[in-house]
C-alpha cells in the first residue's frame, strides 16, 4: 500500500498511488511541478519530501476526484477553472470506487487559474473528457502529460457526467494537435497518461501506448461517429451517465453513451 516512486527522466519522477493513479513530479529551475494529486489516504507531501525540498506547484490536468484528492496539502494549485463545478461536486463524491472520505481537498476558492506556461512547460487545452482538461508539454524531455484527456491506453472516458459531446471533443483534439505540432511534438515523443499500466488492457493491441498518432486516430474516430459510419459498439460496465459502450478505430479507443453523438 502507499506510494511507489520511480525516476522517469533525470529531473522527473513517476509517483503511483494506492489506486495506480499516475502522478508526475518535474524539477525545473529550483521549482518542482506536481502533475495531479491522486486519491491516496496517505500524505503525498511526505512522499514528495523524500524526492525534493523544492517548493511545489500543483498543475491539475482536470478536476476528477482521482486527480484532486490530496490538493489540500499544497499551497499553489492551478487548474482550468472551467472544471471548477466538477471540482466542487467531486469533493463530496460517493460513487463506485470513488469516495471523498479521508481525502484532503483544497478550498475551491483558493484554486488558481492555469497559466499558459510554467518555466518551459507548455499548457495546452484539450476539452472533452471534461470541459477544462489540459495536457502539459515538456520540451526538455520530449514528454507530454495527458491526464485523462485521451485515456491511458485502453480508452478515453466520454461516458461520464460533464463530458462534452463528440463534436466538441473533436474540436479540442484538432486544436491540441495543431499546438503540439507547432511545438515540434512528433511520434517519437513519450506520452504519459493519468493512470498507470492501462495500456496493457487495450482491446486493440497490448501494450497500446499513447502517441501523437493515437490523438490523430481519435479525431478519425470522432469523425466516424459524427458521420454515423459503421462502428462496433460493445456494452461495458463503468460509472456512466447513460448506457456506456466501448468502440475503437485504429489505435483510438473510447467509452461513450450514444446520446453524446
Ligand atoms: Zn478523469
Amino acid at each position: 500500500m502507499g506510494y511507489k516512486t520511480e525516476k522517469l527522466y533525470e529531473d522527473t519522477y513517476l509517483i503511483r498511488d494506492d489506486a495506480d493513479e499516475a502522478l508526475y513530479l518535474i524539477e525545473r529551475n529550483h521549482k518542482a511541478y506536481l502533475i495531479d494529486t491522486g486519491m491516496d489516504h496517505d500524505s503525498l507531501q511526505e512522499e514528495i519530501k523524500k524526492i525534493t525540498n523544492l517548493p511545489v506547484t500543483v498543475l491539475l490536468t482536470h478536476a476528477h476526484i482521482d486527480h484532486i484528492g490530496r490538493t489540500g496539502e499544497f499551497n499553489d494549485v492551478f487548474m482550468d477553472l472551467k472544471d471548477l463545478e466538477i471540482y466542487k461536486k467531486h469533493m463530496h463524491m460517493n460513487e463506485g470506487n470513488f469516495h471523498s472520505d479521508g481525502l484532503c481537498f483544497k478550498d475551491p476558492a483558493e484554486i488558481k487559474p492555469i497559466k499558459d506556461t510554467y518555466d518551459d512547460l507548455q499548457i495546452i487545452p484539450l476539452q472533452g473528457h471534461t470541459p477544462g482538461s489540459i495536457i502539459i508539454v515538456d520540451p526538455q524531455n520530449k514528454a507530454v502529460y495527458t491526464g485523462d484527456a485521451i485515456g491511458s491506453g485502453c480508452g478515453v472516458w466520454m461516458q461520464i457526467a460533464h463530458a462534452l459531446t463528440i463534436a466538441e471533443y473533436k474540436e479540442g483534439l484538432e486544436t491540441a494537435v495543431k499546438k503540439l505540432e507547432e511545438l515540434g511534438v512528433d511520434n517519437s515523443w513519450k506520452f504519459h497518461g493519468g493512470h498507470y499500466g492501462q495500456e496493457n488492457y487495450s482491446q486493440v493491441q497490448r501494450p497500446n501506448p499513447l502517441t501523437l498518432q493515437l490523438i490523430k486516430d481519435m479525431i478519425e474516430l470522432c469523425d466516424r461517429l459524427l458521420h454515423h459510419e459503421k462502428q462496433e459498439f460493445t456494452e461495458v460496465n463503468f460509472i456512466s451517465d447513460g448506457i456506456p459502450y466501448y468502440t475503437s478505430w485504429k489505435t483510438a479507443e473510447m467509452i461513450l453513451t450514444k446520446e453524446r453523438i
